[in-house]
């Protein structure tokens, strides 16, 4: 049966955040549209998350509940939720509260105006480290500089997007994701509204920084090549370079002082051998994700879900 608002909440441990998040989400929504479903999405947590998921869902129609195998990411939660809603608009959003609930009734508005996809700018970011705040505002702003699609900077995740869009979606098969390029990537009358972005409601960042590391360069590696052509250009320059010391090498050798143009034609060396090897790193990041995209593997298990209806009560070990 159609609602008119799916959430879609991607959650890894987050025992204490859970019941807040259920409260403050069903206030908001009861208030903005007609009717509404919140699918939550276990991705492999090791505390009591889904046992509180099933216990808001044996209580709530509204409440589904969708668990992984393992941990899969919260990419992967955020597409799996998207496989299983049925909404005429769908919001993502995170668990830890940092995305507000109370921005949804302006998401609406917006998808009612006649929008496909609303997503939410971070104006202020509470709660975050320094660092966070610097590396971040650095990735946004380089991502933008080289690829071609228009994502938009200071934007994550949160965001409304249309049955059409979700629609449109559904149909990537790529396995290592950057949601907020791929949805930019799919056009369709897109909107930003800005936010205030909150600390996180309790617990640690499920995101250290290797998941981080990992989130950024598949966002490269997903609508960029330029890391690919750069290699060239770097190359150019050390051959240039290199071509340049051994002329000198040669001109100190006639002139009788052979040494230490030598050296700086071993550094020269040395340099070239650097260049190439991060050149090979660069291209290896770009065929294992080839390679991961080729072998087709299912994108992400679930082992059990809750509150779907006996059609989907069965979905153990498939990709549903
Ligand atoms: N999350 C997830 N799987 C993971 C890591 C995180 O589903 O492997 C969820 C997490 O529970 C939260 C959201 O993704 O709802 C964002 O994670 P977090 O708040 O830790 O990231 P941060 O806001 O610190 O960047
Ligand atoms: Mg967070």
């Amino acid at each position: 049966m159609s609602v008119e608002l799916s959430i879609v909440v991607p959650i890894y441990d987050e025992q204490e955040s859970v019941p807040e998040l259920y409260r403050r989400l069903s206030e908001m929504l009861a208030k903005t549209v007609a009717s509404y479903e919140i699918v939550m999405v276990d991705d492999g947590s090791h505390d009591r998350t889904w046992e509180l998921i099933r216990g808001l869902a044996a209580r709530d129609a509204r409440v589904k509940g969708l668990s992984f195998s393992r941990n899969f990411g919260h990419q992967m939660a955020f597409t799996a939720g998207l496989d299983h809603v049925d909404g005429d608009a769908v919001v993502i959003m995170d668990a830890d509260l940092q995305d507000p609930p109370e921005l949804i009734p302006e998401l609406v508005a917006r998808w009612r105006e006649g929008y496909d996809v609303v997503y939410a700018v971070r104006a202020k970011r509470h709660g975050e480290t320094a660092f966070k705040l610097l590396t971040a505002a650095a990735f946004y702003r380089t991502l933008r500089a080289i690829t071609n699609v228009d994502i938009p900077i200071d934007t994550g995740d949160f965001r409304l997007m249309s049955r059409q869009a979700v629609a449109a979606f559904r149909r990537f098969s790529e396995h290592h994701r950057f949601t907020r390029g791929m949805v930019s990537w799919l056009g369709f009358r897109q909107i930003g509204v800005p936010y205030v972005r909150a600390a996180r409601h309790a617990g640690e960042t499920k995101y250290p920084l290797k998941k981080m590391l990992r989130l950024a360069s598949d966002g490269i590696t997903s609508f960029s090549y330029l890391p690919l052509q750069l290699a060239s250009w770097v190359g150019l320059a050390v051959a240039g370079l290199a071509g340049l010391a051994l002329v000198g090498t040669v001109a100190a050798k006639v002139a009788g002082s052979g040494l230490p143009w030598m050296w700086v034609a071993i550094a020269g060396l040395g340099v070239l051998g650097g260049a190439q090897l991060i050149a090979l790193g660069l291209l290896g990041e770009y065929v294992g994700r080839v390679f991961d995209d080729v072998r087709g593997r299912p994108l992400y298990l679930v082992q059990e879900t809750v509150g779907f209806g006996p059609e989907r009560r069965s979905a153990s070990g498939v990709t549903v």
